[in-house]
């Protein structure tokens, strides 16, 4: 466990053990939560998992709809979130259910769960993923250091040499080398994970073949009623690290292609990676000039009245696998754990 993720952990218990988040809700509880989910599948027995965090059983899913609904949340489309934003007209909040990327796992285990419980969701899909041209660049460095007893690699001139072979040392390579190439321009990350795979024999494109839905299956899931699908832009970039023109032309392709498969109007975008230093304000306002009406960052946060004039740059609220626990969710719904975060900040768009 990371230094990090013990002090998250701690700091879940401290205000579970307090009942802060109970004392706290009248205050920090929004007008709506939007809650970001990834992959949905039966846990599986590997021990170097440092994407976990993208990943919860449909068990969880399924408890965490019963939660929200026990909670006074009304599950509801993105567009009627819109719309109760705009029209501030009072009621029991509102909670979007939102799954990025557009995995299969989406269709085999998650969507007969929100079936079931007749739950409307938005999946926003990466072209490139149902292209199959877009890399699963962290998936393809989880795959790489499986299969390395060592990490050697040059960024930004600088020579990194890691040890990999146990559980323990395989977790610091990943986070090292991917905290080191996050900092960095798209292309050096794209670049050194496509070297560390060929030289650890992982092939990039059969992990979006076995991870992400095809074509015909997103066309599919597009005429299910409870599912809205939405736009993650072709390549899965982080687009403030990019040209104006190049955003323009992911966020307007990704629309025109996922309009023209599934013959419906795709509204909604949610940022790659979607952390300030991935998607800012010149961002919000490209997708606004691209035609959405509404923008999810990864940004913490519970969605308060102020967002009706900001709906390119929506908070989140992130399902980390690795607090799957309904005390968690309590915590994260009643807004005290993000107002700490964002230091009592409720719209943060800069
Ligand atoms: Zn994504």
């Amino acid at each position: 466990m990371s230094l990090r993720h013990r002090l998250i952990s701690s700091g879940f218990d401290v205000i579970a053990a307090l009942g802060l988040h109970r004392i706290a809700a009248p205050l920090t509880r929004g007008v709506g939560a939007i809650v970001m989910f990834h992959h949905v599948r039966p846990t599986g027995p590997e021990t170097f998992a440092p994407n976990k965090a993208l990943e919860i059983t449909p068990a969880f899913l399924e408890a965490s709809i019963l939660r929200l609904r026990q909670s006074g949340y009304r599950i509801v489309t993105m567009d009627e979130a819109i719309a109760v934003l705009r029209e501030r007209s009072g009621g029991p909040p509102v909670a979007v259910l939102t799954f990025d990327d557009g995995y299969r796992d989406n269709v085999e285990w998650a969507l007969p769960v929100l079936d079931r419980h007749q739950a409307p969701a938005t999946v926003y899909v990466t072209t490139g993923f149902a292209d199959r041209t877009a890399r699963l660049w962290w998936l393809e460095l989880e795959e790489a250091i499986r299969h390395l007893d060592r990490v050697e690699v040059d960024i930004g001139g600088d020579r990194v040499e890691l040890p990999a072979v146990g559980t323990a040392e395989k977790r610091e390579a990943f986070a090292a080398i991917s905290r080191r190439l996050r900092r960095g321009p798209e292309d050096q990350l794209l670049s050194t994970i496509a070297e560390l795979c060929g030289r650890a024999g992982v092939d990039g494109r059969t992990l979006v073949e076995r991870e992400c839905l095809n074509w015909p299956a997103i066309e599919a899931l597009s005429q299910h009623p409870l599912i809205t699908i939405g736009s993650h832009t072709v390549t899965h970039p982080m687009l403030a690290k990019h040209a104006e023109a190049k955003v323009l032309e992911e966020l307007r392709h990704a629309k025109q292609m996922l309009e023209e498969h599934t013959g419906r109007p795709v509204r909604h975008v949610a940022y790659p990676i979607g952390d300030p230093s991935s998607a800012g304000p010149r961002d919000f306002a490209l997708a606004a000039q691209a035609g959405y009406l509404s923008g999810v960052t990864t940004r913490p946060g519970l969605l308060y009245c102020g967002h009706a004039n900001h709906p390119m740059a929506l908070p989140r609220v992130s399902i980390d696998g690795r607090y799957q626990s309904g005390a968690c969710l309590d915590i994260l719904l009643s807004g005290v754990a993000f107002a700490v975060w964002n230091r009592g900040r409720r719209i943060d768009v800069t």
